[in-house]
């Protein structure tokens, strides 16, 4: 395994309504490193800012301080032009519920992040039954996410954030809304996936035994990160 650093957080912090009497100060001096082919898990309860956090090493948010490195370029200057770029190319994203679309079917679904990189069809196509079928669900391929199991929805979800091969995925509670033996089966094919590709991988989760199968926990608390192992 390369040490190189896929995701750098330096002392970012975040305060919504500063000043005001609902002041929140979520995040209050985060660091953490992501090296190349690393999958982090991070446990907070509800509200702690597991999200706020993700948004923010995702490009999706900016914090009031503090840098965001991803592959060690410093996005924390860089025009949102570049962000959104970097965004699209460099990190996946996955939710607590699948947001597929659904008027498309699962292989549609892998298929259109990669047609909005410039991917031609094709190659779309090839690439999206492969990794659906990675994960076990290349028989859904034409079935919309409403015909599917929650499971298969999810397993759909991880395909597409994976589909334009970033080095980075945020994870935020990708099996909370699955049963626990789904959860497992669903959690093992993205560790698979994740580790045949040499993915990093930020991962929220409430889910201790998960946690625990990840190569480092770390813990979100009162707006700082922490080692938990
Ligand atoms: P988690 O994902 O851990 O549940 P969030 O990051 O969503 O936590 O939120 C952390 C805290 O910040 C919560 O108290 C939430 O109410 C608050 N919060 C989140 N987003 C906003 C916002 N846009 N404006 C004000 N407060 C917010």
């Amino acid at each position: 395994m390369s040490s190189q650093s896929v995701l750098s957080l330096k002392g970012i912090k975040k305060t919504y309504n500063a000043g005001k009497p609902n002041e929140v100060k979520v995040l209050r001096g985060i660091d953490l490193e992501l090296k190349e082919g690393e999958i982090v898990a991070m446990v907070a309860p509800s509200g702690a800012g597991k999200s706020t956090l993700l948004h923010i090493a995702g490009l999706l948010d900016t914090p009031d301080t503090g840098l965001v490195e991803i592959g060690g370029e410093n996005f924390s200057r860089q025009s949102d032009r570049r962000r959104t770029r970097a965004r699209r190319e460099d990190v996946g994203f996955v939710y607590q519920f699948h947001h597929l679309l659904p008027e498309f079917s699962a292989l549609e679904n892998v298929m259109l992040p990669q047609l909005a990189n410039g991917v031609s069809r094709t190659s779309a196509k090839a690439r999206a039954f492969d990794i659906l079928g990675r994960v076990g669900v290349a028989e859904r391929a034409d079935h919309r996410p409403a015909d599917m199991s929650g499971g298969e929805q999810q397993r759909v979800a991880f395909c597409r954030a994976l589909a334009n091969a970033p080095r980075l995925l945020l994870a935020d509670e990708p099996t909370g809304n699955l049963d626990p033996t789904t959860a497992e089966k669903v959690f093992t094919s993205l560790m698979e996936l994740a580790r045949e590709t040499g993915l990093s991988a930020l991962v929220a989760t409430h889910n201790l035994e998960l946690a625990a199968r990840m190569d480092r926990q770390v813990k979100l608390e009162e707006g700082v990160l922490v080692t938990a192992d």
